[in-house]
């Protein structure tokens, strides 16, 4: 379908932006790498006036160590999240990630602000926000705020954003050398968007689990925190019955729906091959290969 009659502005600084949130109001909406919102505008599935183009901000970019956190502007693109080392050294979480989502020519275009504002429940960058204990840091005409990510994302495709308020950044605690983190999915087919997946990190205390979050998509409204199942692992060695335990308590913490990719029950059973899969590369090498 074509899109339809729309107007464009480009918006140059925030300053700019909040100038013509003032006068457009919520006829106005914020585009970004436009790789979600171009196609809901031709599916007539959102219907803004005005596209206020903020890819020109220089208050959204960048990626920053400061002191034990890394700040990632929201226009960091997903490729860029891919091959920059301050990601790979300090949240390679995200760096493993990025190459999950879709393909190439979306990667280079998309942007890890519009990802976790659309906010689609199979997204991969939601569900590793969330296992990293992230911030979301705002921005809107009244001032910012910090939002805590596993607070962030409240329901189907909704967020604790308000209208006006944008996502400025994320801020990710720095990976440490007991940190263990991985993200596996179950897609069709490579780039599609998975049918379920998996993002994780542990924090371990020597040969034991301090404290674990795993983190589902695809497999409810949002990112789903396997409370119960992180809280299986604590204080354990990583061996075949930590896993089981793990695996067992999924019975608490998920509850999919059925989608297009199949029933409930098939969502539980991927849930538990993807935690056999994310522990296992955990495991010492005699473990994981028993
Ligand atoms: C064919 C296809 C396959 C895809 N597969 C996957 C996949 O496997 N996994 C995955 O995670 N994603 C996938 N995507 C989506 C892709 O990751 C998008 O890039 C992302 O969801 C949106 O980012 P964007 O920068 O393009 O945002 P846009 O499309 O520009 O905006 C999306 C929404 O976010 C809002 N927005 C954008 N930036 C901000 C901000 N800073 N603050 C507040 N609101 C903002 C916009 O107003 C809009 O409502 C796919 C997309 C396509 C077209």
């Amino acid at each position: 379908m074509k899109w339809p009659a729309i107007g464009y502005v480009r918006a140059d600084s925030l300053d700019d932006l909040w100038r013509i949130q003032a006068e457009h109001g919520a006829a106005a909406q914020v585009l970004a790498g436009g790789q979600t919102l171009l196609a809901t505008l031709a599916f007539r599935l959102s219907d803004p006036k005005l596209l206020v183009d903020i890819t020109r901000i220089a208050a959204l970019r960048g990626v920053e160590l400061q002191g034990g956190v890394l700040r990632i502007g929201a226009l960091t693109r997903h490729a860029e999240l891919a091959r920059d080392g301050l990601v790979a050294a300090h949240a390679p979480l995200l760096a493993e990630a990025a190459p999950l989502i879709a393909h190439p020519a979306i990667r280079n275009r998309g942007t890890i602000g519009g990802s976790l504002a659309y906010a689609d429940p199979a997204a991969e960058l939601p569900a590793c926000v969330v296992a990293l204990g992230a911030t979301i840091v705002t921005a809107s005409a009244a001032g910012g705020r910090r939002i805590p990510a596993a607070a962030f994302f409240t329901g189907l495709l909704e967020t604790a954003l308000e209208p006006g308020e944008i996502i400025a950044a994320v801020e990710v605690p720095v990976a440490t050398q007991a940190t263990r983190s991985a993200i596996r999915e179950v897609a069709r087919r490579s780039g599609d968007y998975a049918m379920a997946g998996l993002a994780a990190s542990l924090e371990m205390d020597g040969a034991r689990v301090g404290a674990a979050r795993l983190v589902f998509f695809g497999v409810g409204a949002g990112p789903v925190l396997a409370a119960r199942a992180g809280a299986a692992l604590q204080g354990r060695v990583l061996d075949g019955a930590a896993v089981a335990a793990a695996q067992a308590s999924l019975a608490q913490d998920l509850d999919p729906p059925a989608d297009m990719h199949g029933p409930p029950e098939m969502k539980r059973h991927l849930a538990r091959v993807l935690v056999q899969r994310v522990l296992a590369g955990f495991q010492p090498e005699t473990e994981a290969a028993a």
